[in-house]
């Protein structure tokens, strides 16, 4: 069997990972001119997603994700707050459940170790073909192509591939975008940092259609391993910093603006939507570094929609391809190293003889779509809090009625 990858995302590497394990020829292609040449920020992995990779890499791979990731138990809360920084409601996680939380950029340069050999870089997939035989051809903007019996589109949100086999896109912009870079953590921004970021995550709600995540980076100095362990495969750790997000509706960011901005502008502009906020909050917004600075527009999948509207065969697709949901919950990696995986184990099944390829998409797609609606209908409530924040009725009461339910947070808490 040979499978021909599209996408060097999270979803696609670990998916290659598995196959090739499992002595199968697979090969990703890339748009992307290097493993480096990518962008972002944090990602979150659950136990789940965890255990995918602790089984698909070898002890010594999933040591050096273990050494490039902060500790769980300093990150296994997420403190929803006011424009004001003053909480409203806490949601924790199981200290004692695996997590990893590391940069996107070591996690992808990390599981692209052991592949190299089956990585194209700088391959754009633009259509296929399933022949006559069964096979795919693929094609690519460069004018190559490549024949395998299984395609799998793990390209992402507005999956170019997902898109052809559904007819349509499987996803549309939600309305709002994120404005996100790093801080660096040093003595004077480190006394910035609000108190509800020791030991957790902040999401906070502002009045005007925006808000902030934030969380604290910091595999340098803590890491969830320790980094000289790692011998065969050394970590990633990045220098400490502050990662936040300012979440703002499109009517108040137009993406076409934002796009076009550079570093230094983008930072501004945050500082702008931010005018209400807390001086010392702005104050970590100035001290980001304008480099670091980037804008993304959020794209989501209808969860109630059907999720792989096209008949099963060997063209199938996986991830934000087919789920594209916001990073307002943390969710879209763990949630497509999961479809990774029980794809994976179904083309392995039917490379072994015990049901076809047909099949094996086809009971793929459906576990699938048991779990990653969800997944996106939990990463939209933050969304439409904001959104609901934003107009002007909900606003008069939520001048009255924060403070009043963070004044009830502070008494349940003492008590
Ligand atoms: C640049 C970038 C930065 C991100 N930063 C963050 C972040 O900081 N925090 C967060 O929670 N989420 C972030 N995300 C989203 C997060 O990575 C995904 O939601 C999650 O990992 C799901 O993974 P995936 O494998 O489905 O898709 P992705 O990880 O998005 O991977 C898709 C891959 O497909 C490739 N691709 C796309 N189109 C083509 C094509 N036509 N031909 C060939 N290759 C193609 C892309 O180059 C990319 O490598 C980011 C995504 C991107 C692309």
């Amino acid at each position: 069997m040979r499978v021909s990858i599209i996408g060097a995302g999270m979803g696609g590497l670990t998916l290659a990972h598995a196959l090739h394990r499992a002595g199968i020829d697979v090969t990703v292609h890339d748009r992307d001119l290097s493993a480096e040449a990518t962008g972002g920020y944090r990602l979150a992995l659950d136990g789940r997603a965890c255990a995918v990779l602790r089984r698909h890499l070898t002890p010594q791979h999933y040591q050096a994700l273990q050494a490039s990731s902060v500790p769980s138990e300093t990150t296994n809360r997420l403190t929803f707050t006011d424009h004001r920084l003053r909480p409203l409601s806490v949601t924790t996680w199981d200290p004692s459940e695996e997590a990893l939380l590391i940069g996107r950029v070591p996690l992808r340069r990390l599981l692209v170790r052991g592949l190299e050999e089956r990585i194209r870089f700088g391959a754009t997939y633009t259509s296929h073909t399933v022949d006559a035989d069964g096979r795919v051809t693929t094609c690519f903007a460069d004018g190559s192509t490549d024949v395998a019996d299984v395609l799998v589109g793990a390209d992402g949100a507005t999956s170019r591939l997902a898109t052809a086999l559904a007819g349509h896109p499987t996803s549309a912009p939600f309305g709002f975008g994120g404005l996100a870079a790093r801080t660096p953590l040093d003595q004077r921004t480190r006394a910035l940092l609000p108190p509800a970021l020791h030991g957790g995550a902040v999401l906070a709600l502002g009045p005007q259609g925006t808000g902030i995540f934030m969380t604290q980076h910091d595999p340098a100095t803590r890491a969830a391993l320790d980094p000289a362990a790692c011998h065969d495969v050394p970590a990633i750790t990045e220098a400490p910093a502050l990662v936040w997000s300012l979440i703002v509706l499109d009517s108040l960011l137009p993406p076409e603006h934002a796009r076009a901005m550079g570093g230094g502008d983008l930072l501004e502009t945050a500082l702008s939507a931010l005018q209400d906020w807390p001086a010392h909050l702005r104050e970590l917004v100035a001290a980001a570094d304008p480099t670091s600075a980037g804008y993304y527009r959020f794209h989501a999948a209808d969860p109630d929609a059907e999720l792989t509207p096209w008949p099963a065969g060997p063209v199938t697709a996986l991830g934000d391809a087919v789920h594209a949901m916001p990073p307002t919950a943390g969710r879209a990696a763990a949630t497509a190293i999961r479809d990774a995986d029980h794809l994976a184990d179904e083309l392995i099944a039917a490379r072994d003889g015990n049901s076809t390829i047909a099949l094996a998409t086809l009971r793929f797609e459906k576990t699938m779509a048991s779990y990653a609606p969800q997944a996106v209908r939990e990463s939209l409530v933050p969304l439409r809090w904001i959104r609901h924040l934003s107009r002007p009725a909900v606003r008069g009461a939520a001048r009255v009625g924060l403070p009043a339910l963070s004044a009830v947070h502070r008494l349940r808490r003492s008590a």
